[in-house]
């Protein structure tokens, strides 16, 4: 049976709809990933966050192997029992984060954000990249440690994640051309150690996605993405530099998609740390199957929250003054907690501004209820042939229907 049974798909775009095949379960696409970083999606329970829609979450290979540690973590029976989520789980690699140490912030530079100079150094410090792997100092204890594609590899299997994803160089947008190249082709060569290490000891039924690099540039992507989808793996995963702005970003993707057409289709594809209303509108639009992002957590647990409105990026930040007074709710029809309980506005910019982990559970809440209802109605929409419509209403700041 295919991993990806494709269900759907839209006559005016690349769109399609289907089920993920994994160890634990399907997972309904396209989907939006929530992150459980350190094996929890933070402030919520498993079972608020299956409640929430979603089929899928994702820890973070790197944070997971500081602390508590794969052994510990298998010792559990793995991440599944450790945390009590039953429902399929998705790790990506570590090289995100320990490529973030070496880069500069690279996870702000690729989102587009300005630098900021608190914390930067909160993550440690890489000391070098090399064939073998890449060696590190610890945030957790001031250790050195190397992390190679085989170490990557084992340890996602200690975890014992339904989808791991391949140790890959996330090359930033800053670095030339000739690195982004030589990088590229470092992950290939790594990919093929991680496939080579995971045929002899990974896990049974656990999936590999390979990761696309390649920059902005269009025939190292295109390249890219061939090279993946060629190599065996079960997924591709696009990741890396997408661009200073949208509009590179959407065209990147879609060369790096682009090559997955045709002999490739059926596997699944995941767009790397991409979140945002319009992003993922453009990427389902695209042929992307599912997607992570901190951003919907991260935000709540910093007093915004989503609402459809394109004109504010679909956000209110209730850290501000403004709402004191209001007594109007959230968002109108939300079935979430924070709206459907009746909390103003005002409490909850009063909760947020005081610090009460109350206040970061409901808006984690409502922007997981939020971006559950958005990726819910564009797979309903490629299912029933009303993509074009239900994109662009979506796109003018349009309530996700939540049916
Ligand atoms: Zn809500």
């Amino acid at each position: 049976m295919a991993i990806l049974d494709i269900q759907a798909r839209d006559n005016s775009s690349f769109a399609r709809a289907g089920r993920l095949r994994t160890a634990h379960g399907d997972v309904r696409t396209p989907a939006f990933v929530p992150l459980a970083t350190k094996a929890t999606v933070k402030g919520l329970l498993p079972n608020e966050v299956a409640a929430l829609g979603y089929d899928m979450v994702l820890g973070n290979t790197f944070h997971l192997l500081l602390n508590p540690g794969p052994e510990l973590i298998k010792s559990f029976g793995g991440l599944h029992r450790f945390m009590g989520w039953e429902a399929p789980i998705i790790t990506d690699s570590g090289g995100f984060q320990v490529f973030s140490m070496g880069h500069g912030t690279i996870a702000e530079e690729i989102k587009g954000r300005a630098r900021h100079g608190k914390g930067k150094d909160r993550e440690g410090a890489i000391l070098a990249i090399r064939e073998e792997g890449v060696r590190f100092r610890s945030y957790v204890d001031g250790r050195v440690r190397l992390l190679a594609p085989e170490d990557s590899m084992a340890i996602q299997a200690a975890l014992g994640s339904d989808i791991a994803l391949v140790f890959d160089e996330c090359t930033p947008f800053h670095v030339d051309r000739d690195y982004t190249a030589r990088s590229t082709e470092r992950t290939h060569r790594w990919l093929d150690r991680c496939l080579t290490w995971h045929s002899e000891y990974g896990p049974e039924g656990q999936l590999v996605y390979g990761i696309v690099q390649g920059g902005v540039y269009e025939d190292l992507r295109r390249a890219s993405a061939q090279f993946i989808a060629d190599s065996g793996c079960e997924g591709v995963a696009i990741g890396g530099s997408l661009g200073a702005e949208k509009a590179q970003m959407y065209e990147v993707v879609g060369f790096a998609v682009e090559e997955l057409r045709g002999a490739h289709e059926q596997r699944p594809r995941h767009l790397l740390g991409i979140g945002e209303v319009d992003d993922l509108i453009r990427g389902v639009e695209l042929g992307i199957d599912t997607f992570d992002c901190a951003m919907p957590t991260r935000l709540g647990r910093h007093g915004t929250a989503l609402v459809p409105d394109p004109g504010t990026r679909w956000r209110v930040d209730l850290t501000k003054g403004r709402w004191r007074e209001v007594s109007d709710p959230l968002l109108d029809g939300c079935p979430c907690p924070a709206c459907t309980q009746g909390f103003s506005r005002g409490y909850l910019s009063y909760l947020v501004r005081s610090g009460e982990l109350t206040g970061m559970r409901l808006l984690t809440l409502h922007n997981l209820t939020f971006m559950a209802g958005l990726m819910a109605d564009l797979r309903e929409a490629v299912i029933d042939g009303r993509l074009p419509e239900v994109a662009s209403a979506l796109r003018a700041g349009a309530t996700p229907s939540w049916r």
